[in-house]
This record gives C-alpha cells, sequence and structure tokens, in this order.
C-alpha cells in the first residue's frame, strides 16, 4: 500500500486471496480441524466428515471441487428460492458494492432501504406500514418478542410478559426464539435461560387415525382454554403460519390462522406471525397468511428476502404497535443489530421484488407444486411411509412411527443415497423434504424426483 493525498491506493499489481486453489483435501483437513459447524455432531465429523467442497452454484445446482454436480432439495436451508447467483441478484451486489456495502443504520439511510421498505409495506398483507431491518431469521423473530413484550409495557399491561407458541415451533436461535421453540433437541440445554413460554397443541399434529379438521378443532380448543385462564400475562402468540418448518414440515389449514386470529383479537394478545420460511412464494402465494386473508399485528421475513445471497431480515408492524413507542424518548424501542439495514441486503432485497414481478415467479408455481405433490403421493404408499404431506412447492415424507423425532437416522440414510446420485436432501431427523428453488424447471424437477425416489426404496431396503 502506499499513500497519496493522504488516501491508501491500492498498488496496480494487488491481487485478491484466491480462496480455491487449494486441493480438495486440504481444506477439508483444515475444516475437520478448526471449523465448528452449525447442528452437527462434531465427533463423528472431525474423523470422517466427507463435506461436498463448493466450488460454485448456479440455479438450482451446486458444484464441487472436483467438478460433480448436486441439486440443492431445499434451496440452501430455504433460502435461494430464485435459484443460486440469479445474475440480476449479483448485479444490483455489484452494483451496490461500488458505491458503498454498509454504513451504520441510525442517523443515516439510503435509497435501497427506504425504496424497499415500500416495497415491503406495499407488498405486506395487509396494513403493516412500519418496517424494522435486521440481520436473520432469528434476529426477525427476536425484534418482535421485544416489541411486543414492551408495547405491553408501555400500553397498560406490564403483567403480559408469557408468550404462546406451537409445541412444535421453530423460529430461530437467539434466546427468544429459542424460548419459543417446540424442538427438543434444539430447546432442552437453554430451559433454565428462557423466557416463559406456553406450548399449545399444533394442528398439524395428528393423533392416529384423527383428520385434520379433528386435530384444528383440538389444537383450538387447547388454545381457547389457556387464553381463557392466562389471557392477562399473554403478550403473543407467535406463529409459523400454514407450514412448521424445522418442526418437521408439519401443515395446517388456511381456517386454523383465521380462528387464531379470531382468538388473539377477542383476548387482546399480539399475534406474531413468522413467515421466515414461509414468505416469498414457498407456499404457493407470497406471503402463507395471504391464503387466509390474515393480518399479524408483527411480521417476520428473512430468508428468500435476500434470495440466497446474504443475510438480511425484516419486522413489520401495524401502526398499534409502532404507535406505542411515540411520546417520547423513554419510549423508544432501544433495540438495533450492527449490520440493520445494510446496503448490499437492502439492495438484493430490492431486486429480489422485481424478479418476483418480472418472472412471473409465482404464477409458474401451480404446475411445479402438482408434479411435486404427486410424486410424494407416490412415495405414501410405501408401508413404510407413515405420513404424506405439503403445501406449495415444499414435500415431506415422515418415514416410520419410531418416534425418535430429531435424532433419528433413517433421513440420513437416504441423504447418503440421494448424495451419491446427485442431489441434496438433507432431512430432518426421520422426515425427508424437498423445498427446492422456485424457478427450478419441470426438467431438473423431474430430475430431482427421480432420485429421491429411487434413494428412499433403496435406503429402505439397508
Ligand atoms: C430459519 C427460520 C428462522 C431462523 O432464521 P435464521 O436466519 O436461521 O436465524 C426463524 N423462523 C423460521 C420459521 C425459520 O424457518
Amino acid at each position: 500500500m502506499s499513500t497519496k493525498n493522504g488516501q491508501k491506493t491500492v498498488p496496480g499489481d494487488f491481487k485478491i486471496e484466491k480462496a480455491s486453489g487449494l486441493p480438495r483435501q486440504e481444506i477439508v483437513e483444515k475444516d475437520r480441524r478448526y471449523v465448528w459447524h452449525p447442528y452437527t455432531p462434531m465427533d463423528d465429523y472431525r474423523c470422517s466428515g466427507d463435506p461436498i467442497v463448493v466450488q460454485s452454484a448456479r440455479g438450482v445446482r451446486i458444484t464441487d471441487q472436483d467438478g460433480r454436480q448436486y441439486i440443492d432439495g431445499n434451496a440452501s436451508w430455504w433460502t435461494s428460492l430464485l435459484g443460486h447467483n440469479h445474475p440480476r441478484l449479483v448485479e444490483a451486489l455489484k452494483a451496490q458494492a461500488d458505491e458503498f456495502c454498509h454504513v451504520a443504520f441510525a442517523s443515516t439511510t439510503h435509497a435501497a432501504a427506504a425504496c424497499l421498505a415500500e416495497r415491503l409495506a406495499e407488498r405486506a398483507p395487509g396494513a403493516l406500514p412500519h418496517v424494522f431491518f435486521s440481520d436473520n431469521g432469528s434476529t426477525a423473530v427476536e425484534a418482535a418478542v421485544k416489541m411486543a413484550a414492551q408495547y405491553h409495557y408501555q400500553t397498560g399491561a406490564p403483567d403480559r410478559t408469557v408468550f404462546l407458541a406451537l409445541e412444535t415451533a421453530f423460529h430461530g436461535e437467539t434466546l427468544g426464539a429459542t424460548a419459543l421453540g417446540g424442538v427438543d433437541a434444539f430447546r432442552r440445554p437453554f430451559d433454565a435461560l428462557t423466557t416463559e413460554v406456553i406450548h399449545v397443541p399444533s394442528p398439524g399434529v395428528r393423533k392416529k387415525g384423527e383428520t385434520a379438521e379433528c386435530a384444528e378443532e383440538r389444537a383450538l380448543a387447547a388454545l381457547e382454554e389457556v387464553l381463557e385462564r392466562r389471557a392477562e400475562e399473554i403478550a403473543a402468540f407467535v406463529l409459523e403460519p400454514l407450514i412448521q418448518g424445522a418442526g418437521g414440515m408439519l401443515v395446517h389449514r388456511p381456517s386454523y390462522l383465521r380462528r387464531v386470529r379470531m382468538l388473539t383479537e377477542r383476548f387482546d394478545v399480539l399475534l406474531i406471525i413468522d413467515e421466515v420460511f414461509t414468505g416469498f412464494g414457498r407456499t404457493g402465494s407470497f406471503w402463507a397468511c395471504d391464503q387466509a386473508g390474515v393480518v399479524p399485528d408483527i411480521l417476520c421475513t428473512a430468508k428468500g428476502l435476500s434470495g440466497g445471497l446474504l443475510p438480511f431480515a425484516a419486522t413489520l408492524t401495524n401502526s398499534r404497535v409502532f404507535e406505542a413507542f411515540l411520546g417520547g424518548p423513554s419510549r423508544a424501542f432501544y433495540y438495533g443489530h450492527t449490520y440493520a439495514g445494510n446496503a448490499l441486503g437492502a439492495r438484493v432485497a430490492l431486486e429480489v421484488f422485481r424478479v418476483y414481478d418480472d418472472e412471473n415467479i409465482l404464477e409458474a408455481l401451480p404446475r411445479k407444486v402438482a408434479k411435486l405433490q404427486q410424486s410424494f403421493a407416490g412415495l405414501g404408499e410405501l408401508p413404510e411411509v407413515a405420513e404424506v404431506r405439503g403445501i406449495g412447492l415444499c414435500a415431506a415424507l415422515e418415514i416410520g412411527t419410531s418416534g425418535g423425532g430429531y435424532l433419528e437416522r433413517i433421513g440420513w440414510r437416504v441423504f447418503d443415497e440421494a448424495k451419491r446420485r446427485g442431489a441434496l436432501i438433507r432431512p430432518l431427523g426421520n422426515v425427508v423434504y424437498l423445498a427446492p428453488a422456485l424457478t427450478i424447471s419441470d426438467s431438473e424437477l423431474d430430475e430431482l424426483l427421480g432420485i429421491l425416489d429411487e434413494s428412499v426404496r433403496v435406503a429402505l431396503r439397508k
């Protein structure tokens, strides 16, 4: 580096570090030695972990360093809804990077954030005109939880500090979000640290022989009973709409959402809808809420919002919530994340909205949805498959009934078979599911479904 007019300049022969020149084995050795991976038992991994060393990703395909390709069966944890490296999103990212990447989002603003907030408010399922930015799904939920608590604190109901969530819920990993979670393996170690949450039965969990209608009635009766007893203590009900993702792809009907909205209004409990997984078309409509005609008090979005390019999230609120934070500095929401309103994320998200419009992403869905759901229904004929369920471009098989849940191994046998055949199908325990990019082509979807079909049959025979 040299200094010119007090400014550092980069010499002409400067080259950025090339991360991809290393041989595969060297990368894997470094990785096993130093990297602690998410959701990964590290003892096995350190001895024999065999990760795909990603070289590039385009559309639904990931290519490793040896040139092997894999179809990304879950759109990289449900984020790359428009496929990997959509050219327009990469272009938006580069254009923003040329201008600036990030500035602290207090006492400043920028065009991308302001325009994106407007787009989100216009596209929201109802009047949710106040947009709070953060970095990821967990923080979008964490912000919502704190907003709800402070809302009641400042509107004469400081005793409303308890939250309601479903028994099989997943809302992220920060402590507030962890408390809301219902998946035992994720929450148990932290039970002592978390705020009080009442978990109520999920309408997506059916007892043997029970219909969806009966499960819904049972779930609503339990919810109403809790509200009648304890509404004065309850701040909000936090809910994944129409499909609970990480809890095992459990689906419920729009009527459940509508009736929850009526109950929360009757008992003056805020409704927080977590669209982190479902938003941006996963369930067939732009928001899952749209199918029920329900407008929550607070809506959380992340994942598909930034097209799988980088971490970005938003929490939208109605005016009733927002206005409880007006009336002087002592009532403000003293909460924020360092990378809130990140310019790269905002610019990409703005382009995401334009791509949905220009490429008619939702209009092209019904045919693919039918193909996906039909293929899963076929696998439902297998005697080992306990249940098939799905909505939109997401379908799941629950294998066996041994009740091992998230720690069950059969899903991993399917994963191994699929990987060998060129697809990444990471399971949720004994639940094997697909949630590909919404832009997957018919022939790619056929290929992915073919691999899944064969992998399930082979894994069950082993
Ligand atoms: C993934 C997910 C989250 C957490 O998002 P992160 O970006 O992983 O923090 C929260 N809620 C739902 C419904 C999710 O699927």
